[in-house]
């Protein structure tokens, strides 16, 4: 049994999916359900006795000790968080609140469950804390990828809430021991992405003939990691991962923001022609707008053997794909239809 805690959001739901996919362990999902959170995503999970499905908040420090001590799990895996970054520049609080008073709550939890475990079950206790390379902050053009070593300079909100939930992590293993884990993962794209991130918003609005929005002149430079390749990589630190280690996952595909619209129109003007390239619409730049961030991924791939499997080309390719499969998903996470369907579907919970 694993507990993972934002699982209802875009990469917990995957995670979610393919950790089922391919084992029989059962898993606890613990999601506040905020406006990020979508059921619908685990739709294909009804009825599953393999995942336990809990609406609650990562600062609720009583639920957590009790769903700890009922469920007894081998393992916490901890994406929930608030993951927008313009969402923090325009109301930080919810970032301060949920990124670090929450991973503190959920830390002390886990903490005081794991010093009452019988030894071998607490020597095999992992704490995974799933985190971001924005953390590193801005890099210059020519300079090297970020490594586990570069010091850390968040710059936005978002980053900063997240960059004191890793310092919290590691403190909590220097000074009590507590087996964790730490990943600093790149962008990650693909299916059940809320369509306020660059990638499904961009072929959200194209399909819907709605302008294409680039912050500044469009040449800020990302690496792109597809969400499966992401999962996959967090399971292999899990098994395989050394406590008090971090590790960054990235994707090797750094691209400017503009070429990555330039794709989408192109390969949908494949699929549905029309001239998606004369909707891409220059708008003021984001505040304190990171330039480049850039992930060097050897320590994962030479310590830990793992490797995307996807290239940008196929990925972006079966992202589109899945975007245009599911528009009644589209529809329903842009208006009120979800939350409803949660109330039908999820009561008592
Ligand atoms: P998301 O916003 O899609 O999902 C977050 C999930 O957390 C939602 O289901 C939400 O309901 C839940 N949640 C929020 N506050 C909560 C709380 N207080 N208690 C319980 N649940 C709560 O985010 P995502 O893009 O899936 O990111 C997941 C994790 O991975 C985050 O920690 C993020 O920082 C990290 N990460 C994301 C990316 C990326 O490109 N999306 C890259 C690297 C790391």
């Amino acid at each position: 049994m694993i507990l993972v805690t934002g699982g209802a959001g875009f990469i917990g739901a995957n995670f979610v999916l393919d950790w089922l996919a391919q084992s029989d362990e059962p898993i606890i999902n613990l999601d506040k359900l905020t406006y990020a959170g979508n059921l619908q995503n685990l739709a294909s999970l009804e009825g599953d006795p393999r995942h336990i499905f809990i609406q609650g908040d990562i600062k609720d420090r009583e639920k957590v000790a009790a769903l700890l001590s009922q469920y007894q799990p081998r393992a916490i895996i901890h994406l929930a968080a608030e993951s927008h970054v313009d969402r923090s520049i325009h109301g930080p609080e919810d970032f301060i609140q949920t990124n670090i008073v929450g991973t503190f709550r959920l830390l002390e939890a886990a903490r005081q469950y794991w010093q009452n475990l019988e030894e071998r079950t607490r020597q095999a206790f992992r704490f995974l804390h799933v985190s971001t390379d924005e953390v590193y902050g801005s890099l210059c053009k020519d300079a090297p990828a970020f490594t586990e070593t570069h010091c850390y300079q968040p710059n936005s909100p978002y980053s900063a809430s997240k960059a004191s939930s890793d310092q919290l992590v590691r403190a909590y293993h220097h000074t009590y021991g507590l087996p964790t884990l730490i990943t600093n993962c790149s962008n990650n794209y693909g299916p059940f992405q809320f369509p306020e991130k660059l990638i499904p918003l961009m072929i959200v609005n194209a399909l819907a003939g709605r302008p294409l929005p680039i912050y500044g002149d469009g040449q800020q430079i990302r690496d792109w990691l597809y969400v499966k390749d992401h999962c996959s990589a967090l399971r292999c630190v899990l098994e395989h991962g050394k406590p008090g280690e971090t590790y960054n996952i990235g994707g090797w595909n750094e691209k400017p923001n503009i070429e990555i619209v330039q794709t989408i129109c192109e390969l949908l003007n494949a699929l549905r022609p029309a001239d998606y390239h004369k909707l891409i619409t220059y708008v003021a730049d984001r505040p304190g707008h990171d330039r480049r961030y850039a992930i060097d991924a050897r320590k994962i791939e030479r310590e830990l053997g793992w490797k995307p499997v996807e290239t940008f080309e196929t990925g972006i390719r079966k992202t589109i794909q899945w975007y245009l499969e599911h528009q009644t998903w589209v529809a329903s996470v842009q208006s009120g239809e979800y939350q409803k369907w949660i109330e039908t579907h999820y009561q008592g919970h």
